[in-house]
Parts: structure tokens; C-alpha cells; sequence
């Protein structure tokens, strides 16, 4: 089944975390950085543009705030000109019309208190006027306050009858009436008051519509009042002196700060402030209404954060005015959910410069692998250049020499230093002579086919010296990595040495050929030996049948009535000479292989075991037989005929090969050498049926076999040979079932060298 290759992304994410996993403390710290810079830069960016949002919603609200109070300062100017106008048609007593317009008035505009026309009373009138009012409102006097406390309107200490003055304006009227706690102000001498005093006196003198500063209500509410005297005549006289001695009264309208500024309708946090835009010319109170923030700003806004601020003129009929609004913008303009969105985003490119770190450094540590391996090769070349025997000469394309090898040096006899940054053919010619191939120049045929070139062949060097070095070698193209030719390699080496190998190594195999015939005459000598040896038991066959005829002959003729003796005894005389004849054989047989004809030497036991094994080996395999070949290390050489030995051992596997035919194809054939009890042993043992006790003490005897083309002769030969030798040929079955025959040879010392060879050991 193919293997799924994961997607990019997930290959991409891996390596990320691998990244992520290797990053160092520094490269954290980098990283925690570069997260933190980003998430306050973009902070500050998102409060720029929160700040900005503020800013213009601060001018949106600037600009309705704007229109809406100057629509109601202008419908406070109006509703104060309707009210001078019914105040000029009207006594200074309680007027049913203005009462109905200062409640009508009152009911549509909020920001409407309260309205009057207040009389003005002179001095002489002073005891008459309290009097009057005293009928409608007992205790009624004209009365100063002490601006001491502002909020204390209702405490008597406050309240003093007012001194002598020349005027008076006591509050008399009120429409709509006043709450009764604010009974207390009536009699009030308004032209006296310090707060609103200045501004009635300059009203009477200039016949013009007044504004007061600002005043507190006996709530507590702020307020600001519009006045204008009432005189008599129309228009007023022109002198301010007339004036004051003419006025009659005055229009009072008082309105309420908070509600011409609709403050309900602000928000919390702005501040707001109504000032007379003509004030700073006349000198005068400029702050009409304030309106404070109700929610302060923290010390951390005022440092961190704008204070925005706008001046705006309102201009009605009466009056220029200037509103100010102030807001200091607070930390609600920052949202959580955008505040964790600045920390999270941040967090994306802080990630990329860890993951650019990672790969900075993954990059690094492989340019190091690399430079090392690098390193490395170049190091592997350089010794291995420096240590083979072949001659390595680089050069450009210019046949410049750039590099030589030492072997190069040495066969050039030159020095390395001196070869370098030379031309090829000031070091060397090359040429040759008796080539099949006719080379013109195998440098240029490399650098022109950019491909390897053989040297052709008897080609040689003329050295700087002038003598000749036969040479064989190749020119090999040298590439850049863009694939373009920088030059070539020359490699060859000396040759000499080669072909005097070469001479040895044909006459090493001419040696191993001659070897080689040896051992096939060897071979043909043991083969010839079996042969020979029933050509023996042949020759021994006809003496014995004769024998057998003669003892025959003599049995009839001694079973006659009359025996003929003589006849008898020249049978018998015949069987003993033919049994005579037999014994000859057998001795001329004993003699062939006795110690004169064996040409001893010192043997190896193990390597006459093996060529035995060697010439056995078919049969071995033909009879599936398995063979265990057990040689014993460090064996001491024997003294003997190595091809009679090599005959005994061959006899012992042919035997055993044949007792194991019956147990086909389980054999098991073991051969074994030791050396025990300064007795060198070669051990033949098979898993044939064994030897019957009773014919085991006479497997050596000549003609014994239990075959039906054996001859009987094998064990008797071989016998005589390891006895011949000085050692014993021994058999016996073994334990398991199966026969061992144990050969056992004295060990090759001086003296039985000495003795085997005739000579005594000195
Ligand atoms: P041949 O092989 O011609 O019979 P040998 O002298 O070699 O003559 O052997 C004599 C006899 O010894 C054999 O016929 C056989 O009965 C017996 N013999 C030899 N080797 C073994 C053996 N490995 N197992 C059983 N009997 C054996």
C-alpha cells in the first residue's frame, strides 16, 4: 500500500514545532520582545484610532450640544423680549397676563425658573412699600444676604435688614411663584447683591437687556438671569443718571443652567461651560452656566491620554456666547476584546521571527554539517591521494598545474612546490611508441570531448631528467557544479613494477601447473595401486585354485581302496609348490609396498586427510553420505610415503562408505585427527551395521571380505604400510553402533626422522 505523504501544512507545522522545541533562551527571549513590542505598538495603534473615534464623536456631540443650546438661549432671549413688552403695557402690580406668560412659558421651556418685574423702591418709599407688602406677606422687609456661605440661604444669620439706600430692588414677583422654601428670598435688595447687584445697577444705566453671572438657587441648582429696566417712557432717557432716577422696575427672567445646557442629555464625562464672548472687553463675569463632569478622569488618563477641548461662538440677538467643552478621554475607549486581539495577533509575527530564528539556525548547523563533511571528503581525498601508489597530477584548462600527489613527485623527481602553477609539458613529454592507436595529443582529446581518455598503450614519460618512465594511465575530465570544464586529472602509474609482477605471477602459475601434474601423476600412481593390487589378487587366484585342485585330486585318490601314494605325493608336492608360488606373490606384494619402496618424508597429516578427502569427494556425494571432516590444529608432521598414507586413508573411506550403503542416505562419515599419547591419530568412523565380533580379528588378514567382489586385501595392504612405517592400524566398532578404524603414527621427531631415514642422529 502507498504511503500517504502529509500536506504541506502539516510538514510546515511539524517543522514549526521542531523549531519550537530547539529554540534557545536567547531566541526566547528575542521573541518574547518582539511580542511585546508588537502587542504595545499595536495598542497604541488601536487606542490612535479609539482616541480618533472619541475625537470626532466629541465634535459630533460639540456640534448638536452647540445648536441645541443656542436654540434655547435664543428662545430665553425671546421669551425675556415677550416679557418686556407685557412688562411695558402693565403696573408694577401682579399682572394676570404676565402671570399666564411666565406660566405658559415655564410649562414649555424648562430651562425657565421663574420671571418678574421687581419694582424699584427709593428711600422715601422705603417704610411705605414694606408696609404694603407686609399686608400680603407679613414681616415682609427689604432685606441684604450675606454671601458667606452660599448654600445657607435658609439660615437666618444669614438675612439682615438692608442699611439705608438711596434704591432698592426687592424681590417681590415671581411667576411661576417659587417653592415655599424659597419664601425667604422675598425682599431681597437684588440691586445690592454682590453676585447679581453689578450686573441690575448696570442694566438701569444702560437700558439694555443684562445677563448676570452665575448664581445658585435656594436648591442648590445653578442659574443665571436675564434683566432689563422698566421706565415709564419710551424710548428711555438717554442719560444713565435719568435713567437710574427714572426706572420703575426691573425685568427679571432667571433660568436654570443645567437644564438650558441639558446636561441630562451630555455625557457623563464631558465638561461644559457657557461664558459671555464679549466678557473680557467690559470686564465682566464671563462663566454663565458649568457643568462638571460627573465621572473623573484617573491621574493615569490625564497622563496617558488627550484631553479634548472645543471653543465654539454661539451668536444670538442679545448676546455673543462662547461654549466651551472639555473631555478627557478615558481607558473605556479601549475594548477588552480588541485589547486581546492586539496580544493575540501580535502573537503571529512574534512566531514568525522564532520560526525565521529556528531556520537562521537550522541553516547555520547545516552549512556546519556540511563545511564538515566538506572538511572531511576533502581530508579522505587528500590522504588517500597522499598514500596511493598511482601518480595524480591536476591541472586547468590551461594545462597549469594545480595539484600533484607525492607518488606524482616522486616519479617525476621533482618537488611538489616546485610542479605547481607550472605548464604540464615543462614537467613532462609524453609519448609512445609501438601503440596500436595513434594518439596526437590525449590531453586536448579530453579537455575537447570533456571525457575520460586512456593513455594509449607503450606510452611513457620523458622526465625533467631526460630518462623514460613507461606509463599507463587515463586523463579524466574535471567539472565545476554548474557542469563547466575546470580543468583535468591525469592518472597513471609506473609500469615497471607491474610487469615484473606480472613475471612472477606467470611464473607462479607455471609453478602451480607443474604442481598441478605432479598431482595428476600422483593420482594416476594411486589409482594405478588399486589396479595393480588386483592384478595381484588375480595372479594369487590361480596358484590357490591350483592347490585347491591338487588337495582335491589327493582327497579322491585317498578315498580309492588302493591309494597310489605316489601320485598323492606328487599332488601334494605340487600344492606346496604352487602354495609356495602364492607366498611369493604375497611377499612380492609385501616387498612393493614395504619401507624399500616407500619414498618417506615428513607429511602433514591433515593435508594427506584431505587429499584423500579430496579424490573421495564423489563418491562421498553419490552415496549421500555426510561427511564430518574434524582436522586437530597445530599436529605434528609425521615421517611417511604422503601417497600411502593418502592410500590407507582412501582404503578406510571406501570401506566405511560402502558398510554405510545399508543405512543409505542417513551416513554419517567422521574422519578425525588428534595427537594423544605422543601418537598422531587419524580416526575413520561411520553408522554402518559394524564389524561382527567374531570376524573382527580378522578384517587384516589377507583375502578376508565380506563382499561379493571384495578381494580381502585393502586392510592387509594398508596394515602393512602404517606398520611400516612405525605405526598401528587398529579397528573396533563403536559403542553408538558402526566401526572406527584408528590409524596411530609416531610423530616426526630427530630421531624417528633418523631413524625412518637409515641415518643415526647425532
Ligand atoms: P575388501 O574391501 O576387498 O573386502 P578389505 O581388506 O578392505 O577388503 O576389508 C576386509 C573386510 O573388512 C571387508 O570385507 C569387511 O567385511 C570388513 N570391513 C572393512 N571395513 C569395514 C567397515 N567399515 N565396516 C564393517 N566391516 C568392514
Amino acid at each position: 500500500m502507498p504511503r500517504l505523504s502529509a500536506p504541506p501544512v502539516v510538514k510546515s507545522l511539524k517543522e514549526a514545532l521542531n523549531y519550537l522545541r530547539g529554540a534557545t533562551t536567547m531566541e526566547w527571549a528575542i521573541v518574547l520582545a518582539c511580542w511585546f513590542s508588537l502587542t504595545l505598538i499595536s495598542l497604541i495603534i488601536s487606542t490612535g484610532i479609539a482616541i480618533d473615534h472619541a475625537r470626532s464623536r466629541f465634535t459630533d456631540d460639540g456640534n448638536r450640544l452647540r445648536h441645541n443650546i443656542e436654540q434655547r438661549l435664543k428662545t430665553a432671549e425671546l421669551v425675556m423680549l415677550g416679557l418686556g413688552d407685557i412688562a411695558s403695557e402693565s403696573s408694577l402690580r401682579p399682572d394676570i397676563r404676565l402671570t399666564r406668560y411666565a406660566s405658559e412659558a415655564a410649562k414649555r421651556y424648562d430651562f425657565v425658573y421663574t420671571m418678574g418685574l421687581q419694582p424699584l423702591v427709593r428711600s422715601e418709599e422705603r417704610a411705605r412699600f414694606e408696609q404694603m407688602e407686609a399686608q400680603r406677606y407679613p414681616g415682609f422687609i427689604i432685606k441684604d444676604y450675606q454671601h458667606a456661605n452660599e448654600h445657607n440661604w435658609k439660615s437666618r444669620l444669614q438675612w439682615m435688614r438692608a442699611p439705608e439706600r438711596s434704591l432698592y430692588l426687592p424681590w417681590v414677583t415671581a411667576e411661576p411663584s417659587l417653592p415655599a422654601s424659597a419664601n425667604h428670598v422675598r425682599g431681597l435688595d437684588l440691586l445690592a447683591d454682590d453676585v447679581v447687584g453689578p450686573t441690575l445697577q448696570r442694566a438701569i444705566a444702560s437700558a439694555e437687556t443684562e445677563l448676570t453671572p452665575s448664581f445658585s438657587l435656594s436648591d442648590g441648582a445653578s442659574a443665571f438671569a436675564y434683566t432689563r429696566a422698566v421706565y415709564p417712557t419710551q424710548p428711555p432717557p438717554d442719560s444713565p443718571l435719568l435713567r437710574r432716577e427714572e426706572a420703575k422696575g426691573m425685568l427679571v427672567l432667571v433660568v436654570r443652567t443645567a437644564a438650558l445646557l441639558d446636561t441630562g442629555a451630555t455625557p457623563d464625562d464631558y465638561e461644559l461651560k457657557l461664558e459671555r464672548a464679549d466678557g473680557a472687553a467690559r470686564h465682566l463675569d464671563l462663566i454663565l452656566a458649568r457643568h462638571e463632569p460627573r465621572q473623573k478622569a484617573s491621574t493615569l488618563e490625564h497622563l496617558l491620554l488627550p484631553r479634548l477641548t472645543s471653543s465654539q461662538s454661539i451668536s444670538t440677538p442679545f448676546f455673543p456666547y462662547q461654549l466651551k467643552l472639555a473631555h478627557q478621554v478615558g481607558f473605556s475607549i479601549l475594548h477588552a476584546p480588541t485589547m486581546v486581539l492586539c496580544f493575540l495577533l501580535s502573537a503571529l509575527p512574534a512566531l514568525m521571527v522564532l520560526m525565521m530564528l529556528g531556520m537562521r539556525r537550522e541553516a547555520r548547523r547545516s552549512h556546519d554539517d556540511v563545511s564538515e563533511s566538506l572538511h572531511r571528503e576533502r581530508e579522505n581525498a587528500m590522504v588517500t591521494l597522499q598514500a596511493i601508489s598511482d601518480a595524480v597530477i591536476t591541472f586547468d584548462i590551461r594545462r597549469i598545474v594545480q595539484y600533484l600527489n607525492p607518488t606524482a613527485a616522486r616519479l617525476m623527481s621533482i618537488r611538489i612546490e616546485e610542479a605547481r602553477e607550472r605548464p604540464l609539458q615543462e614537467l613532462f613529454h609524453l609519448r609512445y611508441e609501438f601503440s596500436k592507436q595513434a594518439m596526437a595529443d590525449p590531453f586536448m582529446e579530453c579537455l575537447q570531448r570533456r571525457c575520460v581518455v586512456e593513455l594509449a598503450e607503450n606510452s611513457y614519460l620523458i622526465r625533467p631528467s631526460g630518462d623514460k618512465l613507461l606509463i599507463e594511465g587515463t586523463i579524466s575530465p574535471l567539472f565545476d557544479r554548474s557542469g563547466s570544464l575546470q580543468g583535468a586529472v591525469l592518472t597513471f602509474r609506473d609500469t615497471a613494477p607491474v610487469r615484473r609482477r606480472m613475471l612472477e605471477a606467470l611464473e607462479a602459475s607455471e609453478d602451480r601447473l607443474r604442481e598441478h601434474e605432479k598431482e595428476l601423476a600422483r593420482v594416476a600412481r594411486i589409482n594405478s595401486m588399486g589396479e595393480m593390487t588386483s592384478g595381484i589378487a588375480h595372479e594369487i587366484n590361480q596358484p590357490l585354485s591350483a592347490i585347491m585342485s591338487y588337495c582335491q585330486a589327493s582327497l579322491s585318490l585317498l578315498e580309492d581302496d588302493e591309494p597310489d601314494l605316489e601320485m598323492i605325493h606328487q599332488a601334494m608336492h605340487s600344492a606346496v609348490s604352487q602354495a609356495e608360488r602364492a607366498g611369493k606373490i604375497v611377499l612380492r606384494l609385501r616387498d612393493f609396498v614395504s619401507k624399500r619402496n616407500q619414498d618417506c618424508a615428513p607429511v602433514d597429516v591433515n593435508h594427506a586427510v584431505l587429499n584423500a578427502l579430496t579424490l573421495t569427494e564423489h563418491e562421498v556425494l553419490d552415496s549421500e553420505v555426510h561427511l564430518e571432516y574434524r582436522p586437530a590444529a597445530n599436529l605434528p608432521l609425521a615421517y611417511a610415503d604422503t601417497i600411502h598414507l593418502e592410500q590407507v586413508v582412501l582404503n578406510l573411506i571406501r570401506n566405511a562408505i560402502d558398510a554405510m550403503q545399508s543405512v543409505r542416505p542417513w551416513g554419517r562419515l567422521i574422519i578425525e585427527t588428534s595427537y594423544f599419547a605422543e601418537r598422531i591419530r587419524i580416526s575413520v568412523s561411520d553408522n554402518g551395521p559394524g564389524i561382527p565380533q567374531e570376524t573382527l580379528e580378522r578384517v587384516f588378514e589377507p583375502f578376508f571380505s565380506t563382499k561379493q567382489k571384495g578381494m580381502g586385501l585393502g586392510l592387509t595392504i594398508c596394515q602393512t604400510i602404517i606398520e611400516s612405517i612405525g605405526g598401528q592400524l587398529s579397528a573396533r566398532n563403536k559403542t553408538g553402533g558402526g566401526a572406527e578404524f584408528i590409524v596411530e603414527l609416531p610423530p616426526l621427531d630427530a630421531r624417528t626422522f633418523a631413524q625412518q631415514a637409515g641415518v643415526e642422529p647425532s
